[in-house]
């Protein structure tokens, strides 16, 4: 009997317990629903809002990115880059905007192309072009300007700009290019081209210097041989040939012969007319004494054309330095030449003045004369004027060796001359020692 009744009150006391434990578990699984419904109100009447915000979030995120990519590109972009307004205030620029004006962006900002004197004033109205065709929505350029910069220097630049509009606001996008290297290169290039073409210039007169001087070369050693060979032949042959006749023939072929000495001696003054090459041996000498036998050995010459060969001279002038071979040899060139292109019964004149540091002297003739554009270039080696109807030789050498002998001199050749009424062939010759 006690056993049943312990056995009933544990029964009771467990199932007690179970029913608390059931009781507590109902309350709970009752508390987490009742949570459960309020989180999903919660979700259900707030949720929405919650996503909306990470989603734009999110958004603002990736367009500070892409912002921040397009200042890079903008801000290290090889071009200068600039935002103004119509009226070409600066608005915003790039870094290469900054090293081509020199000026900072702070700078910049707020100030226009005028304020800022980035234009010359010749380049004004291209901009204000630009600016017109900016206005009715067309882009411009590339055009060239020089700008002025900060720090006072010029830069070259292509400029193109292009209407934008931001926020309904029509603004200016321009792209500056710096073109200083590229116009450097290209002047170079201008230069070299130039160079090349003077150089050609300078191959094809050689060119014609050189077929020139083998046409006048030859004939000038084809005629006294020829003349020499018939003569030498004739008296060869014509055994019972008249003395007088013989003799006559005998002075022609002498005449000959000296005229190709002379000529082989002025051949072999060809190298001495290249610049640096004529040393002269200068010493004290008197020009006048040197003037008069150089006059004196034309006579005869000067008698056989029936010239008047005259010359007028200072008195006391003092010594000069200079190689009197050399002052000889021109002076003989300048007679010579006179000489023979003057037609007979002609006048030649040698005039000497002294013009206090330097000694100037003349030869002048009445003679053909030379043509005015033919003037420029009759000093230059193996230059002759054409004359097809004169008989007169030379290879064009004569009037180049005077002027390489003045300026070794430090004087100075000049040349006068009207086609029919004469010529003056002149030079300097300074009077002290000047060899430093
Ligand atoms: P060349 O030895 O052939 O005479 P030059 O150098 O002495 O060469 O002269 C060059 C050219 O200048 C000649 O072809 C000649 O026609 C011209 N000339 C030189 N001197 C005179 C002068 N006094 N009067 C007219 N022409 C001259």
């Amino acid at each position: 009997m006690l056993v049943i009744i312990i056995t009933l009150m544990a029964v009771v006391v467990l199932v007690g317990v179970m029913v608390g434990r059931m009781l507590d578990l109902r309350e709970e699984l009752e508390r987490q629903s009742a949570l459960r419904r309020s989180a999903e109100e919660v979700i259900r009447e707030g949720g929405g809002k919650y996503v909306g915000i990470a989603e734009r979030k999110r958004a603002e995120e990736e367009l500070k990115l892409s912002e921040e990519r397009f200042r890079i590109l903008f801000e290290y972009a090889p071009d200068g880059y600039y935002l103004n307004d119509l009226k070409g205030t600066f608005i915003d620029g790039n870094k290469q905007a900054e090293k081509i004006t020199g000026y900072k962006r702070e700078e910049l900002v707020g100030k226009s192309f005028l304020k800022l004197n980035l234009l010359s004033l010749q380049q004004i109205p291209k901009a204000a072009m630009a600016l017109a065709r900016n206005l009715v929505g067309q882009p411009t350029g590339p055009d060239e300007f020089v700008l002025n910069r900060r720090d006072g220097g010029k830069i070259s630049v292509e400029i193109r700009t292009f209407p934008v509009e931001i926020k309904g606001k029509t603004l200016i996008l321009g792209i500056a290019r710096d073109i200083t290297e590229r116009k450097r290169t290209n002047k170079l290039l201008e230069q070299r081209t130039q160079e090349l073409e003077e150089a050609n210039e300078r191959l094809k007169e050689l060119d014609r210097m050189k077929s020139n001087f083998l046409s006048n070369i030859s004939h000038e050693l084809r005629t006294p041989l020829t003349s020499i060979k018939g003569f030498t032949e004739t008296i060869l042959r014509e055994k019972d040939m008249e003395e007088k006749n013989r003799m006559e023939f005998l002075q022609i072929i002498k005449e000959d012969t000296e005229r190709l000495t002379n000529l082989i001696n002025r051949l072999l003054n060809l190298s001495r007319i290249e610049v640096g090459k004529i040393k002269p041996k200068k010493e004290n000498i008197d020009l006048i004494a040197a003037v008069k036998e150089v006059i004196e050995g034309y006579k005869s010459q000067a008698r056989l054309k029936q010239l008047n060969l005259v010359h007028e001279l200072p008195d006391n002038l003092p010594l000069i330095y200079a190689d009197p071979g050399n002052i000889k040899e021109i002076l003989s060139q300048l007679l010579d030449n006179s000489i023979k292109y003057t037609e007979k019964y002609g006048r030649v004149a040698v005039l000497v003045k002294d013009q206090g540091k330097e000694v100037s002297v003349s030869v002048m003739d009445n003679g053909c004369g030379i043509p005015k554009e033919e003037l420029p270039h009759i000093f230059d080696k193996f230059y002759k004027v054409e004359r097809p109807a004169e008989q007169v030789g030379g290879i064009g050498m004569g009037l180049a060796l005077v002027k390489s002998i003045v300026e070794a001199h430090g004087g100075k050749v000049e040349v006068e001359s009207e086609v029919g009424k004469g010529s003056k062939f002149g030079f300097t010759l300074p009077k002290g020692n000047n060899d430093g």
